[in-house]
């Protein structure tokens, strides 16, 4: 008696999951790509530390994605235009997709702007604005931060600009003055770098709340970005705009994947798990012990693939043990 009802839960549930995600088979949506740090070979990620790895990605590497895209007909749009979809309904190219870059490395100039130039593929660029940032000391003779001079000539390219705040802290963190001078600091030395607004911003770490939300509309941004999973469509918020980081060590069908609705769904289910520990434990902790257990042989665990594999042998246990409970 018991089984069927725990499998009619379960039905009940994967339908309910698909049913809240819907929208994301919807016909007409943005994928966004998210990106970090970019080098020359595969061998030179062993000098990153562990944690880094799954956020650099090489050459050849997003050469070959961008190549995809441009075949697969996809058309690059900004983040102006994203915003203008979602709120406004303002329709977008066929096929649309968007390129972001978060941090803003010089990796990005180096090694990633003449590979764009090659595709002739517009993206945009979230900055963090101090060189003394703890994210460029860390990759200190690696990366480093983008100049003034780097980020005018990504806008003069026609890329677009947004803010990653002032020195990338754990906003959370922070009483509500320092947050609103990481806006606006941020801000305006992009406004003055660019010559252009900064309306659009993305969240360091993706750690927030509603809290710094109403501090970024204070501080007059229109929009903010966030790593949470998803595409953008008509009536996602501006104040969330999901994304869909591409890992370092993606292949190319795991790339292609990652833009489709039902690998978006399954990515939404492994990210509210991941999601606890931080809520749990903090920020700052989570992040010590995550680098901890990144740069530990259990790092090779921490690959989308591996996730997706240990999430269904979890779910595979527990309906073993289901089924053996119903059985006695
Ligand atoms: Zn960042």
């Amino acid at each position: 008696m018991i089984l069927p009802i725990l499998f009619g839960l379960l039905a009940a549930t994967v339908a309910l999951f698909f049913w809240i995600n819907r929208r994301e088979f919807a016909a007409v949506r943005c994928p966004i790509l998210l990106y970090h740090r970019f080098i020359r070979d595969e061998k030179d990620l062993e000098r990153y530390p562990g944690t880094e790895a799954i956020f650099t990605i090489t050459a050849e590497r997003f050469d070959e994605q961008m190549r995809c895209l441009k075949e697969a007909g996809c058309s690059p749009v900004g983040l102006r235009q994203i915003v203008e979809f979602i709120v406004a309904g303002r329709p977008l190219p066929p096929r649309p997709v968007a390129v972001t870059v978060d941090d803003g490395w010089t990796s990005n100039i180096d090694i990633m702007l003449p590979i764009l130039r090659k595709h002739g593929i517009q993206a945009s660029f979230f900055v963090t604005t101090s060189a003394a940032s703890w994210i460029y000391r860390k990759f200190e003779g690696l990366d480093g931060p983008l100049s003034r001079g780097q980020v005018a000539l990504l806008r003069t390219e026609g890329h677009e600009i947004g803010s990653h705040s002032v020195t990338h802290p754990h906003l959370i963190e922070l009483d509500d003055d320092a947050v609103r001078r990481e806006f606006a600091e941020s801000k305006r030395w992009l406004e003055e770098a660019t010559g252009q607004p900064c309306p659009y911003l993305s969240i360091p770490g993706n750690f927030y709340d509603d809290r710094i939300m109403r501090i970024a509309r204070e501080c007059g941004y229109h929009a903010v970005f966030t790593a949470n999973v998803g595409s953008a469509r008509a009536g996602t918020s501006p104040w969330d705009i999901p994304r869909l980081i591409v890992e370092g060590n993606f292949s190319l069908a795991e790339f292609r994947a990652n833009m489709r609705p039902m690998t978006i769904c399954t990515r939404k289910l492994i990210f509210a798990v991941k999601k606890m520990p931080p809520r749990i434990l903090g920020a700052s902790r989570y992040m010590a012990i995550r680098e901890r257990l990144f740069n530990s042989p259990l790092r090779a665990l921490f690959i989308m693939r591996r996730l997706k594999m240990i999430a269904l042998g979890m779910a595979l246990l527990i309906l073993a043990a289901i089924v053996l409970l119903s059985i006695r």
